[in-house]
């Protein structure tokens, strides 16, 4: 990368982190219980790597056959590395070599083949389809306490918590945003009353570009963040997803 982009680069990190810290200050939350993932699935390793060198500790892939190479460029070394997209039951094998964290976690058939596989604790987080939009992945809430009884049963897979993708903001107000984060929290403190469940579920992945301030005021502890990243770095961004 040119000098130029990378201070493009930082800049779009650095307003970012701002951003956030405002979100948790606007609702008296600690900045320290906010996590960024970059997301990284429309970008090149080059980009991947000056983020790392930024201080980026966690990244989001969305497809097997994409992290792969990507990863074996990059290692391991000080990074996290987040799925963040929808994962087969037959890419498990592969999956578990390259993520520390599966956010996409639906079924309990995939919980099992991610459990039957893993020789490492592998942290998950159950994908939750709370507008009940018909083209997104996820569990509808009402099938959560189901597949936390199952999940007790996995020693390898830890549920640490959920995940939730929001309406695009284009058709959708801000308000009903706001909504489908509040039930997602809403949904967790559920979950975790009355120890019910053997696991307590911490984590809130939600948010992203177009809403990740508005899903930390409702609670997010991971904010996927990916386009307003590489804002002003067009030559940096493929085309494709
Ligand atoms: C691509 C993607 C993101 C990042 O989206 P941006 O709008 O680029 O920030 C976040 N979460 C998921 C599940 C994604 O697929």
């Amino acid at each position: 990368m040119e000098p130029q982009e990378i201070g493009t680069l930082e800049a779009n990190l650095q307003r970012v982190r701002m951003r956030i810290r405002a979100a948790c200050e606007r609702v008296g939350r600690s900045e320290g219980d906010v996590r960024l993932i970059a997301v990284t699935k429309y970008t090149t390793v080059e980009v991947m790597r000056a983020l790392i060198a930024l201080g980026v500790e966690d990244i989001g892939e969305s497809r097997v056959q994409d992290t792969a190479p990507k990863r074996a460029v990059l290692g391991a070394a000080h990074t996290r590395w987040h799925l963040i997209g929808h994962l087969q039951r037959n890419k498990v094998a592969k999956a578990l070599e390259l993520y520390d964290v599966v956010h996409s976690l639906d079924s309990a058939r995939l919980g099992d083949e991610l459990d039957r596989r893993s020789t490492r604790p592998v942290e998950a987080l159950i994908q939750i389809n709370v507008a009940g939009e018909s083209s997104k992945g996820g569990l509808h809430p009402d099938e959560l306490g189901r597949l936390l009884e199952h999940a007790a049963r996995w020693e390898s897979v830890r549920v640490r918590g959920l995940m939730t993708i929001a309406p695009r903001a284009d058709d959708s107000a801000k308000a009903e945003l706001r909504s489908v984060f509040a039930q997602l929290r809403e949904l967790r403190d559920e979950m975790n009353r009355g120890g019910r469940f053997e696991t307590q579920l911490v984590h809130l992945s939600m948010g992203m570009t177009q809403d990740y301030e508005l899903a930390i005021e409702e609670g997010a502890t991971l904010v996927r963040v990916g386009s307003a990243l590489l804002e002003g770095l067009e030559n940096s961004v493929r085309s494709t997803n």
